[in-house]
């Protein structure tokens, strides 16, 4: 758990014993035709159920970890780098022969070296850590590519022992493409910025649905009042109406549900409304032009945040098996669930009657 007050911990332990109840019952049932599977859980040594649950999160990722367990052996690599690090810790756990937990502080370690934001044992956002995560491991592989660009240019001799040369898998399997147009009001002049996204963070409403939150993402919006848009022709600040547009989806779609908002400028409050979550859909509605490829995704994994509050709280991630079982990683324990329990994490229905603090917060789609 993250920092709490008491009240904060009472209400996360009771939701905690609701959460294991329903994971128990699950588990006798599933305990008799269950096949024996590889399950590896990770210590929460000080607050780093962040950092666990994004891990398990993108270990469920098989092309993802792939790619990572690729650079295992790769010489240009830097030895403390997140990606090296990262590709070690993968390379044990797929050297497991069966379940076993692993106290993951060495990875811990090397992560808190090279961002000083996450050196302490303070409640870190799981999003926060995956973006860096991700934007880090990007930057490691721009660097082994100068390398190699620069020591072929020396030897002028292009085989190495790196096959990962251009590569840069974190901009091919996460990024997509958007477009926001948007018109003066006042002098009609229009103009489209362009940019690359490798997550999409959706406004919420309770009682909604997964869909309905992407379609009013690449919607259109009116800015106005205190939202003004300073128009460049007009040389003054004036309404607009802006457009977002989807250009290019991803091969993996990650979401983060907005569900945490400041209020006063110093309190994070949680959103804990119901949002219908898809296991699977199909995102061709949502691209601006119309395309003969279909693009369904099927969704892999979800990070579910534990707590009434942004500051703290709990994380652990759900992961969707082969078989339609779901595995719950939760820190150095592993559950299984069945489909039908995955809604039970959507959030509350009634705004007023909030009774579960476990809701989602991250959803991982694959393309399928
Ligand atoms: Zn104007």
């Amino acid at each position: 758990m993250g920092n709490d007050n008491s009240n904060e911990k009472e209400k996360s332990s009771n939701d905690n014993k609701i959460i294991t109840n329903i994971l128990d019952n699950n588990n006798n049932n599933n305990n008799k035709n269950k096949k024996e599977e590889k399950v590896i859980t990770f210590i929460n040594t000080n607050n780093t159920c962040y950092a666990n649950s994004i891990l398990q999160a993108l270990l469920s990722l098989k092309i993802f970890k792939e790619k990572i367990l690729s650079y295992l052996n790769n010489n240009n690599i830097h030895k403390y780098s997140t990606l090296k690090s990262l590709s070690e810790l993968f390379n044990i756990i797929e050297n497991k022969k069966k379940s076993d937990i692993l106290n993951i502080n060495d990875f811990i370690n090397i992560i808190k070296n090279n961002n000083q934001e996450f050196n302490n044992d303070e409640h870190h956002d799981a999003h926060e850590f995956l973006t860096w995560l991700l934007d880090d491991i990007e930057q490691n592989i721009n660097s082994i590519q100068k390398k190699n660009k620069k020591n072929n240019n020396k030897t002028n001799n292009n085989s190495t022992n790196n096959n990962n040369n251009n590569d840069n898998f974190i901009k091919d399997l996460f990024s997509g493409q958007q477009s926001s147009i948007t018109k003066c009001l006042n002098c009609e002049n229009t103009s489209e910025v362009f940019e690359t996204f490798y997550n999409l963070s959706l406004d919420i409403e309770t009682n909604s649905s997964l869909i309905y939150c992407l379609k009013n993402y690449f919607g259109t919006e009116i800015l106005r009042s205190k939202d003004k848009f300073f128009c460049e022709n007009c040389n003054s600040l004036q309404e607009a109406e802006k457009k977002v547009n989807l250009i290019k989806l991803p091969k993996i779609l990650i979401i983060q549900l907005k569900r945490f908002k400041m209020k006063n400028y110093s309190n994070l409050i949680k959103l804990l409304g119901y949002v219908s979550i898809p296991k699977k859909f199909n995102a061709n509605y949502l691209l601006k032009t119309k395309e003969e490829k279909e693009y369904n995704y099927k969704l892999k994994n979800m990070v579910i945040h534990l707590g009434q509050r942004g500051e703290y709280g709990h994380y652990f991630t759900l992961v969707n098996q082969e078989n339609n079982k779901w595995i719950n990683y939760n820190d150095e324990k592993s559950t299984y669930l069945n489909e039908n329990d995955i809604s039970k994490f959507f959030g509350n229905v009634d705004e007023n009657n909030i009774n579960f603090y476990s809701t989602t917060y991250l959803l991982f789609y694959e393309l399928i």
